[in-house]
């Protein structure tokens, strides 16, 4: 890979942050201004460029729980515990105890424990079906290998004024200069989407520009069905990956600035805070037939 790929991708990023106006933002954030950092994760990136009106509800509206969430908060929560203890005892106890020692999840804690108990079963079940599988087929993976879950990544940008910002699930191996090192593993408990391939390559992008060097390999699994989706990175990828941040920068800028939120209905629409006042939302659910999104089992496969 060309050992300049690192300094082209970040001027190229910078080059579209700075050429945008960043010193009007929005009355009431000073977000992207000197004083605080536009802040980038690649669930931003997604929602800003599939709607920037559900970027705009999803920044100050409450994200509303659902069983697939709380499945795949749960199961993410039993794969660390798996990669650093070795063991899952009682799924959905050691699930909950897991979540109760993070402040940012007791919200989530307390949705699950008031659910009715024939939807909780329904949720305990499926818990225990993953859990169960990925003890079944995850390997133990030597120390000498460095497994580290939750692992933050951050690099910021145009003198700090730009923040991109990750946090995966499993990286392996040590930083090694400027040599592709290390690989990424997301945990998925739903069913594979398109757009779990941009978000690894979001990570790559953000670990490329930190430490000057790729990880060699990033890759999804899915605890459902033990499926293993593998990207070995190239600079193609990169570059992708560059270029959609770019452009979720731009229109993140221009939210900041003031302009009006576009209205572009897509997938998310059926779990948008702000479908109840938006008609194309609405129109486009209709014409897919689906109504709002159902917050059972069913919810797992759009996950
Ligand atoms: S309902 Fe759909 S179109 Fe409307 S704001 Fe939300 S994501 Fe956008």
């Amino acid at each position: 890979m060309d050992p300049e790929l690192a300094v082209r991708l970040r001027s190229s990023i910078e080059r579209g942050f700075e050429r945008t106006d960043t010193a009007n933002p929005r009355p009431g954030t000073e977000e992207g201004s000197t004083g605080s950092p536009l802040v980038v994760t690649k669930d931003r990136l997604t929602r800003v460029l599939a709607c920037e009106a559900h970027d705009v509800a999803s920044e100050f509206g409450e994200r509303r729980p659902t069983v697939a969430m709380a499945c795949g908060v749960l199961v993410d929560a039993l794969f660390r515990q798996l990669v650093t203890v070795g063991a899952i005892n009682d799924p959905m106890a050691d699930g909950m105890d897991a979540l109760a020692c993070d402040d940012q999840q007791r919200p989530l804690l307390r949705w699950i424990e008031s659910l009715p108990s024939a939807v909780r079963r329904e949720l305990e079940v499926e818990v225990v079906r993953q859990a169960e599988a990925l003890v079944a087929r995850w390997p133990k993976l030597d120390a000498r290998w460095l497994p580290r879950t939750q692992e933050t990544m951050r690099c910021a940008l145009s003198g700090g004024s730009l923040l991109l910002t990750a946090r995966v699930d499993l990286a392996i191996g040590s930083p090694a200069g400027k040599e592709a090192s290390i690989a990424i593993v997301e945990v998925k408990a739903g069913k594979r989407r398109a757009e779990h391939r941009a978000d690894l390559h979001f990570y790559a992008l953000v670990e490329t520009l930190r430490r000057g060097a790729p990880p060699f390999v990033v890759a999804t699994y899915y605890t459902r069905t033990g499926e293993l989706d593998v990207d070995p990175m190239t600079e193609e990828l990169l570059v992708g990956a560059a270029r959609r941040t770019r452009a979720a920068v731009g229109a993140l800028v221009g939210l900041a600035q003031g302009a009006s939120p576009r209205r572009t209905p897509n997938g998310l629409c059926g779990a948008c805070a702000a479908l109840p006042e938006c008609d194309p939302g609405f129109a486009y659910l209709e014409s897919r037939g689906n109504g709002l999104e159902v917050a059972g089992l069913d919810g797992l496969l759009e996950r």
